[in-house]
């Protein structure tokens, strides 16, 4: 297997490649040339094994031009210890008969960046030993919130590499703020820059397209290269654990291994859904993927129509880590659909136009997999509290997006004799947004530090360990001293001594 750039301009690469470069030359992004199968057989096996072991199994059909086995396993298994991951990796609930939820958030940040981002470091230092790399490598990350704490963690002193976030300011929660302020790490640099998130990803984009900024930083000693998911090595680890969860379901009864079940993935930059995807090209029996948007609902209206159009009114929410309106990996899905020529064609238009439109045979074939919905914000906070008072489970904000989405969908599909079962993806702590969880709850304010206690009071359950005591740590990086945009190649330079 080798890998190629979904615009078609590039030579194919390996697995470490793609992983060391992050974007592909000609501005795609890496997918692999063809998919490997997941047979019944081989889904039998995974169900009998641990949670590291299924992530090295699925790792390895995608790197393994590169990796061997051993070094797969060994990656995973220090990633996903007990200690990390305490509520293990990833588990799934039940709420009701047709209704699970795959809880995502049990790492060191509380959201599912972790689950890629704990081992990712791993693989991009074996990449970097394995392409024969003498520079050190750069990690660049615009973040919505979630993803920059996240990468944080997961670089943070790793031998080798320096790591700098981007955050929209202003377009995080509080609590993502002061998480990213506090980072610890000799390594690490927080950045805060005016505009909203897509202002902060498009500066991260155009560094990475500079020759300039690339060959001064090479003068330094240093390659940059990104931790969003537009890295192959943040999305290969995100299809394990639908695979996972599948034999999870399996394991407990709830579902006969072939059956066919629906997943719902609050969406943003279309990573975590897309993983999904390539679970069901490989062979995972999934009937539909319900793509779930807040009000920021691009996403929804492209399914809905076949025409992506950013150029529309952007919604801070309060699930802002899906505030976006270029959603990055849907260019993956593109490739997957038509191939390197339409897709470039599209993104072209996206860049010069802020919108394209697919034609009507491929909109149809997109709707056999997929449907968009989306939640707006009242119907949001009364879904945590719908989902608390039914089934006394607490869910944040995105969650409560998803779990609206699914259960609409639920709904609509009930009367027919289908039955099928509903995974909907929790993708981060209802702690980690209990400000506006609490009041979704209860109608009454809180913030920061008294948020998650009163949170906890009302609701009876543990205060993640990660979100403890968050307000008593050391502020590292001034939150108010944003940036302008245009300004983050400068910052990258001071940074990369
Ligand atoms: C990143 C994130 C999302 C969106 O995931 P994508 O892969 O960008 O679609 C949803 N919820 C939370 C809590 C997140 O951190």
């Amino acid at each position: 297997m080798k890998y190629v750039s979904t615009r078609g301009g590039c030579a194919p690469v390996s697995s470490a490649e793609a992983i060391k470069l992050g974007l592909a030359g000609d501005g795609g992004l890496f997918v692999p040339d063809e998919l490997p199968e997941l047979s019944e057989e081989l889904l039998k096996e995974l169900c009998g094994v641990t949670y590291y072991k299924r992530v090295a199994k699925v790792l390895h059909m995608f790197l393994c031009d590169s990796y061997s086995y051993e070094e797969l396993e060994e990656c995973s298994r220090v990633a996903y210890t007990e200690v990390k991951f305490p509520g293990g990796a990833a588990p799934v609930a039940k709420l009701n008969d047709r209704l699970y939820v795959l809880e995502l958030w049990h790492g060191p940040t509380a959201a599912f960046k972790d689950m890629a981002l704990q081992i990712m470091p791993r693989l991009l230092s074996l990449a970097l030993q394995k392409t024969g790399e003498s520079l050190k490598a750069l990690i660049l990350a615009a973040t919505s919130g979630d993803t920059g704490k996240a990468a944080l963690e997961g670089y943070k002193d790793v031998p080798g590499t320096k790591i700098m976030v981007f955050y929209p300011a202003g377009g995080v929660s509080s609590m993502q703020m002061l998480q990213m302020a506090t980072q610890e790490g000799e390594n690490v640099f927080v950045q805060a820059v005016k505009g909203n998130f897509d202002d902060t990803q498009a500066g991260v984009k155009r560094i990475f397209s500079s020759e300039k900024i690339k060959s001064d930083l090479a003068g330094r000693g240093y390659m940059i290269t990104s931790a969003n998911s537009i890295n192959w090595g943040r999305l290969a680890p995100q299809i394990a654990y639908y695979i996972s969860a599948y034999c999870d379901l399996v394991a407990t009864g709830d579902v006969k291994l072939g059956e066919e079940i629906y997943v719902t993935v609050p969406t943003g930059n279309f990573g975590n859904i897309l993983a999904a995807y390539i679970a069901k090209r490989m062979g995972l029996p999934i009937r539909r993927l319900i793509c779930a948007s807040n009000s920021n609902r691009v996403l929804a209206d492209f399914f809905e129509s076949g025409v992506y159009d950013k150029n529309r009114e952007f919604f801070l929410t309060i699930s802002p880590s899906m505030d976006i309106l270029v959603s990055s990996n849907l260019e993956r899905l593109l490739w997957f659909v038509t191939g390197p020529e339409d897709t470039a064609g599209y993104m072209k238009s996206l860049a010069e136009t802020g919108k394209y439109q697919i034609t009507p045979e491929l909109h149809y074939e997109l709707c056999r997999d997929f449907i968009g919905l989306w939640c707006p914000e009242d119907e949001t906070r009364a879904e945590i509290k719908s989902v608390w008072e039914r089934y006394r489970y607490l869910c944040d904000t995105h969650t409560a997006v998803g779990l609206y989405c699914a259960e609409n969908y639920l709904e609509g599909d009930g009367r027919g004799a289908s039955g099928r079962k509903m995974l909907a993806v929790s993708t981060a702590s209802a702690y980690k947004f209990a400000s506006d969880v609490y009041f979704a709850l209860t109608g009454v304010t809180a913030e920061g530090a008294e948020a998650i206690e009163k949170l906890s009071e009302y609701t009876k359950t543990p205060v993640p360990a990660p979100l403890c005591g968050l307000e008593q740590r050391k502020i590292r990086f001034d939150p108010q001293a944003a940036i302008e945009a245009d300004g983050m190649d400068g910052a990258v330079l001071a940074f990369a001594v």
